[in-house]
């Protein structure tokens, strides 16, 4: 077997040359493509209100239309888009889909808010917040409508340099949300520090929420932590109506999963949103959305 040799930003690269290295060039040049012609498009899952049963705000999660491949979630390309130095770029074309959707939902007179994922190489750009600021203005939209979640892996690259961001978001209005939370190394000295609004426990710990105490003991002591710090608490992996009325039961005040919807297409959304509002309306169910 032949290995080839080359060296990409003072890296040496070797890898055997048994197909995957060419796949990846392949791949690698198909994400340049697919940025170009639009191949990117996002879903909508609904984040519940647990007070109340509302659905106030979504998360758009990216996905690609690969015009071989099919439809590919973000597991099959996030890091080879991160590789490529395409993060800017997929972050943009993110933005513009994600406000276009919400200023289409305010038109509709649904007020929505939209969470978008930002990945840690994004909070290094100290241009980020003017331009979120113009793409939300030029949508005739308030900066409040969206939330950043950023994961705790931001932390460490440069601190100072986040921090200042994060800051300037937040004056502006836009909300910040603690992904994965639970599930990175650092500690927890940023909450003190950070201007943040939102914890979303990781799902690692509220899926087992039902037949493991432990995590149940850690998903009810963080509800209590991001309370007592003035936080908004979100339990995302929520699979049951065990977990959905634990989590209630908590006080959890954002429930999100497969038990209330999985991700899915805007015409889906807005289809489960209305028949939601009817069953709702008409009483004809007595938890405050329809599983799936
Ligand atoms: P995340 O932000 O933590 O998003 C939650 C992931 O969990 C999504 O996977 C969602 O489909 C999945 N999920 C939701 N409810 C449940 C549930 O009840 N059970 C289980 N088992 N899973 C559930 P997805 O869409 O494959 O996204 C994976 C990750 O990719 C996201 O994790 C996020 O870190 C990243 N990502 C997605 N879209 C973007 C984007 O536009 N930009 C960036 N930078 N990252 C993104
Ligand atoms: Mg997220
Ligand atoms: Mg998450
Ligand atoms: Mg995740």
């Amino acid at each position: 077997m032949y290995r080839a040799k080359s060296t990409r930003g003072g890296h040496h690269v070797y890898r055997d040359d048994d197909g995957q290295g060419d796949e990846r060039l392949r791949t690698l040049a198909e994400l340049r493509t697919a940025l170009l012609e639009d191949q990117l498009l996002l879903h909508y899952q609904p984040k519940v209100d647990l007070a109340v049963g509302t659905v106030r705000g979504v998360e758009a999660l990216v996905r690609w239309d690969h015009p071989v491949r099919g439809l590919l979630y973000p597991d099959a390309f996030l890091a080879l888009v991160e590789e490529a130095g395409l993060m800017p770029a997929m972050t943009q074309i993110v933005f513009e889909k994600a406000l276009d959707q919400t200023a289409r939902w305010q038109e509709q007179g649904r007020t929505l808010s939209v969470a978008v994922n930002l990945s840690a190489s994004s909070l290094v750009d100290v241009e980020l917040p003017d331009r979120i600021a113009d793409m939300v203005a030029a949508r005739g939209l308030v900066p409040s409508v969206l939330v950043l979640e950023i994961t705790e892996d931001f932390l460490m690259g440069d601190r100072e340099r986040a921090h200042t961001i994060l800051t300037r978001l937040r004056d502006l209005g836009v909300r910040i949300a603690v992904d994965d939370f639970g599930t990175g190394y650092s500690s927890l000295a940023y909450l003190r520090d950070l201007p943040i609004d939102e914890l979303k426990l990781d799902k690692s710990f509220v899926m087992p929420m039902a037949d493991d105490p432990r995590a149940a003991a850690l998903v009810a002591s963080t509800i209590d932590l991001a309370h007592s710090l003035g936080l908004r608490m979100v339990a995302e992996g929520v699979e049951s109506s065990v977990a959905y009325a634990d989590l209630a039961g908590h006080g959890c005040d954002v429930a999100q999963g497969f038990f209330i919807s999985p991700p899915v297409p805007v015409a889906e959304l807005d289809a489960w949103l209305a028949s939601r509002e009817v069953a709702v309306v008409t009483g004809l169910t007595a938890t405050p959305f329809t599983p799936r």
